[in-house]
């Protein structure tokens, strides 16, 4: 997808996600680099620039669309007199927000220790090495004796803490994927079909299934105490039942180090009988988002999976002729907002999943 996508794209998307993450942009600055200063990834004159252009703007955060190594961060934040984050940490921050499973909790939080690892600074060593703490003079096999006691700094301390946390954390990920399966299983027996709600990351998963809480189509979950935060029971028109889940807006530029927490929060695509994309089709990059979610779809296995597409935001498109729903499969136009077209999304939810359930009857007689 790197052709098709320009820095351009990369920097409006990097503003939809500050926003996303409740930060208000008041400036963007463009510089394509192909030697990025190590010490600080901007060359004076532009850091000077920055400078100037934050005192100006009176902003407080500034976000860098390419990943910063820790002395650069560090050495920026110095600079700058300013909080300075890269793409990996906006995303983690975005993803601690709308973790809500008991893995995707867990997998931020092991992604974001990870991250922060490397960016504990030792800058305030000098203060708290406490007395007689000479590690270099005690050295050798009795330096590694009572790791705890006298000697060993504050930053030493807190790598301790985040290493021992961070395997904590492995182990409860295991066991967690151990009672995950259970339920799975379970929820197999129960043989209700499982739909995963899928789609890039602003295209209106939340807004369209808030809608479907308040237009009562939710049924009351006291089958199912075992259920995640993020699934819910309805009725379908048809009568069926359904289990509708939630997931993790999808993004184009996901940093390599995110990819394992984006996974983990993404097995219920894997595990579902059914797909539902919800497209932003008012976004000038709708068809490009789309072609990205696949992408994503295919690496999970998934794109096979019958799916249905709710083309959303339909209430800001001039003229809906212009939208070329052959692009998507099984399309149906809503409005998440305004409720409008959710009856007609789900009457084609229960079409497909019925079709779909008779193809299966035919394979496994
Ligand atoms: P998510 O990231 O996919 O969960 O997207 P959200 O549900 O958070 O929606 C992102 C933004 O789009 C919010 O500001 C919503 O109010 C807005 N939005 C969602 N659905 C619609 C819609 O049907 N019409 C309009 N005009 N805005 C919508």
């Amino acid at each position: 997808t790197d052709t098709v996508w320009s820095v351009e794209d990369s920097l409006n998307e990097l503003e939809a996600l500050a926003r996303t993450a409740g930060a208000e942009v008041v400036g963007t600055m463009r510089q394509r680099l192909s030697h990025p200063d190590p010490a600080t990834y901007l060359g004076k004159g532009r850091v000077q620039e920055l400078s100037d252009a934050e005192m100006q703007l009176n902003c407080d955060l500034i976000i860098f669309d390419d990943e910063l190594s820790p002395t650069q961060q560090h050495n920026l934040e110095k600079l700058l007199n300013a909080r300075v984050v890269d793409r990996t940490a906006l995303i983690l921050d975005i993803f601690a927000q709308h973790a809500r499973t008991r893995e995707g909790i867990l997998q931020v939080e092991l992604a974001q220790l990870e991250y922060r690892l490397p960016r504990l600074s030792g800058q305030d060593l000098a203060f708290t090495r406490q007395a007689g703490g000479s590690r270099g003079a005690t050295g050798g096999v009795g330096g590694a004796i009572g790791v705890r006691g006298p000697g060993e700094t504050k930053l030493e301390i807190d790598r301790r803490r985040i290493r021992s946390r961070i395997s904590e954390l492995k182990e409860n990920i295991e066991d967690v994927r151990k009672q995950r399966a259970i339920y799975r299983r379970q929820r197999s027996e129960q043989a209700i079909p499982v739909v995963a709600v899928v789609g890039y990351t602003n295209a209106g998963k939340s807004t369209l299934f808030n809608t479907l809480t308040e237009a009562g189509v939710l049924v009351e979950n006291k089958l199912f105490a075992t259920l995640d935060p993020v699934t819910r029971h309805i009725v379908l028109p048809n009568h069926q039942e359904i289990l509708m889940t939630d997931t993790v807006g999808f993004i184009q530029k996901l940093p390599t180090k995110l990819i394992a927490a984006f996974r983990a929060t993404l097995e219920e695509v894997v595990e579902a009988d059914m797909l539902l994309e919800v497209v932003d089709v008012n976004h000038e990059n709708a068809i490009e988002q789309s072609e990205t979610v696949n992408e994503i779809l295919e690496d999970l296995d998934a794109l096979a999976k019958p799916r249905v597409t709710a083309l959303n935001k339909m209430d800001l498109v001039d003229d809906p002729e212009d939208i070329d729903t052959s692009l998507y499969p099984n399309a149906v136009p809503v409005s998440a907002l305004q409720n409008r077209g959710l009856d007609r999304l789900l009457h084609k939810v229960a079409d497909v999943l019925a079709d779909t359930m008779e193809r299966v009857d035919v394979i496994i007689p």
